[in-house]
Parts: structure tokens; sequence; C-alpha cells
């Protein structure tokens, strides 16, 4: 494997995370926090899809528009992690909390849309039903829609950048792939290469497919491709959210997005998918010229058959532990597990039993 033995990273460490995605950055930062001696590996973000996700927060899943019993619970980590990380990091806000108008797709999609209404875990996200000619100026909402409150998006690349270089600070993180063959377990640790730790952390995204300890577990590799846009004339002021979703970025230009294949599973940005984002394009906007597409980017889902994370231990392996099937949602997700996994790790509390791993025993 490519790890070189250093000085500094000799003896043992308390925890070994294995990606620097978003997953391994949060567990990161939590542990390190709690005074746990942490040292990350990852290849260079090689496949990470943390780095072509769009980040988009929302509370309000698929065509339904359901809500997770925790959603209130996951948007107040959401919110002091992402705050308490850029404070630490002086930097500005990673977090950009902006107002979504949600399309309905159909006059029947209304209805999943009144049925919300009643439910009291949704309602606090529902705002004000939107007619055709109240949406952004040209956009194209044929069936109306409504308006979704607490969402928005988090850079993601620049919180990986300064989690990065936050990590490198302290030593604590080494750039290497890592080939299975070199974990080696015992009763007293766990070692990578010539590093060795009471504990390795699983969070290598889709990849985990190729993890002998967990190759087992049902992921669903959703593989999604994406754009970026400029114009010259203002497209939107909210999130706009239909069959696609368009976000207007801080930093100016836009995010369209974005695919849904699970046949073909790799990182590689395809004409069909970029024919097919541009057909949506048209679809949405009453005039889609003078638009420069000026990045394509393709990442793969880390998703799962029943749609909830995959936490926990390895059931022959104590030493060995999965924080991982965050699948389309962990900008909004991965700050609550990630206080569930450090207490788990630490304080022995039970992890949520819908993302703990015991469940496929
Ligand atoms: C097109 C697209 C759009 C998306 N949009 C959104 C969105 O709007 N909102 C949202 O919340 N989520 C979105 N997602 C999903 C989001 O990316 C994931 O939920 C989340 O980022 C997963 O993070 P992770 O750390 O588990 O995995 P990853 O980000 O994939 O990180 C895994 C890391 O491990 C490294 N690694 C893997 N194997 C090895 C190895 N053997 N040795 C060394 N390093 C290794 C990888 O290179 C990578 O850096 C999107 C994903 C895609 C593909």
């Amino acid at each position: 494997m490519g790890l070189h033995k250093s000085r500094w990273n000799e003896g043992m460490h308390d925890y070994l995370i294995l990606g620097q995605g978003l997953a391994g950055s949060l567990l990161a930062w939590q542990l390190v926090n709690a005074g746990a001696r942490v040292l990350v590996i990852d290849n260079g973000h090689r496949s990470a899809s943390s780095r072509v996700a769009a980040g988009l927060i929302n509370p309000l899943a698929g065509m339904r528009f359901n809500a997770a019993a925790e959603t209130a619970e996951w948007l107040a980590s959401m919110r002091t992690t992402y705050a308490a990380i850029a404070e630490a990091m002086r930097a500005s806000p990673y977090l950009h909390e902006i107002p979504m108008q949600r399309l309905l797709r159909s006059p029947q999609q209304r209805r999943f849309w009144e049925r919300q209404q009643a439910n009291p875990v949704a309602r606090p996200y529902l705002g004000r039903p939107l007619a055709p000619e109240a949406f952004d100026p040209g956009i194209r909402a044929p069936h109306g829609g409504f308006e979704q409150r607490s969402t928005g998006y988090v850079d993601l690349p620049r919180l990986l950048d300064d989690l990065r270089t936050w990590l490198k600070s302290m030593q604590a993180i080494e750039q290497a792939e890592v080939h299975y063959p070199d974990i080696v377990t015992s009763p007293e640790a766990v070692s990578v290469g010539p590093h060795r730790a009471r504990h390795l952390l699983c969070c290598e995204g889709y990849r985990m497919q190729q993890n002998p300890w967990f190759a087992d577990l049902p992921l669903q590799p959703d593989k999604g491709e994406l754009l970026r846009l400029e114009s010259e004339r203002p497209l939107c002021r909210h999130i706009i959210n239909g069959a696609h979703w368009l976000i207007p970025l801080q930093a100016g230009g836009y995010r369209f997005g974005s695919t849904h294949e699970h046949r073909q599973i790799d990182n590689l940005a395809t004409d069909a998918a970029r024919d097919a984002l541009q057909q949506g394009l048209q679809a949405l906007l009453v005039d889609g010229a003078d638009i420069r597409v000026s990045e394509h980017t393709a990442g793969v889902r880390p998703a799962t058959s029943d749609r909830h994370p995959m936490l926990g231990t390895h059931a022959n392996d104590r030493r060995l532990h999965l924080f991982n099937g965050f699948g389309a949602r962990g900008a909004l997700t991965i700050p609550w597990y990630g206080i569930r996994m450090r207490e788990y790790l630490l304080a022995q509390r039970p992890l949520p039993a819908q993302a703990d791993i015991k469940r496929f025993a």
C-alpha cells in the first residue's frame, strides 16, 4: 500500500478513519474535539461523492414530501455543526439557508402536499401555496407549487478543504490508497500498513462495496451527474426544486442536477446525462438561451436498500466499525449521525435502531 512510515505517526491511535468525505471528516471533527487521537487516511478524494454533491438541504424528501421523525434534530445538529466548524476555521459560513420554491409535477401530486399539511412532522417546512406566476421570473411551473422552509445548501468542497487543512495542522491525515489486505486486526489493535489504532472506522462511501468486512451489507450505489451553469441574467433567487433542482450559488453561478443511474457505477461524466440535464433545464426555464455549462461532474451516492444509513460494529470483530450509507442526504444527516456515532464509540450509547447495521443480522 502507499503509506509511508514517519516518526509522527508511530505509536497507537485511538481511531483510524478510512475516507475523508463528509462522513469521515465530521466523525473526525467529533472525535478529535472529544479528545481522541485520530488519523484519517484518504486517497485524495479520488472517489468522493462529497466533492461532487450539491450539498442541498431539503427536509421533505421525494415525490410525497415525506419528513423523517428526526428532521428537526437533523436540522438543529446541522446548523450548529457547520457553524462551529466555520467559527473554528475562521471561515465564512458553509451553510447558506435559501428558501425553496417546490414545483408540483402534476395535479395528482397536490394531494401529497395537502396530506402533509396534516402531518405535524412535515408542517413546519411547508410554506404558502404558489400559483404558476408566483415563481421566480422565468421559471416554468405549470402546476404551481409551494414554498418550503429550512432549505439551503452547504459548500461541501470548501468545507472538506478546510477540514483537511485542520487535520494536516495536527498531523492527523495521511494521503494514501488503502488496500484491504493491508488491514490486519488482532484482539489488541487494528493496523493499516504502519499505522496502529484501537479501532478502524470505515467511511469510504460507495467503495465500501470492496470492503471485505462490510461488502455483504445491502448498499445500492446511485450514480449522479450535475452541471454548473453561468448566466449573465439572473435565473432564480430561490432554490427551485421540481423534477430537477436549480441552486443559485453565493459565489455566482448555479448548480443544476441531478441524474440517477443504478447500473453503470463509476465517476465518469457522460454525454447521455448531460443531454438529459439540458432537456430538464429547457423544461424548467422559459428562456434557456445564453446559459453556459462551466462544469459537468459525476459521483456515486452511497445509498442503501432501506434508505437508512449503516452505522455500527462488525459482528465478529469489535475493532471494525462502519459509518456510511448516507445516500442522497448526507449534508443534512451526517452532522446528527456523527454525534450519535461519537456517543456510541465513547460512551457506549446505543445507535438509532433504524441506522444500526444489526438490523441486517
Ligand atoms: C451527483 C450527486 C449529487 C448529490 N447531491 C447531494 C445533495 O444535494 N445533498 C446531499 O446531502 N447529498 C448529496 N449527494 C450525496 C452526498 O454526496 C453523500 O450523502 C455524502 O457526501 C457521502 O459522504 P461520504 O463521506 O460517506 O462518502 P464520500 O464523499 O464518497 O467519501 C469517501 C472518501 O473515501 C475515499 N476512499 C474510498 N476508498 C478509499 C480507499 N480504499 N483508500 C483511501 N481512500 C478511500 C474517497 O476517495 C472519498 O474521499 C450527492 C451525490 C452525488 C453523486
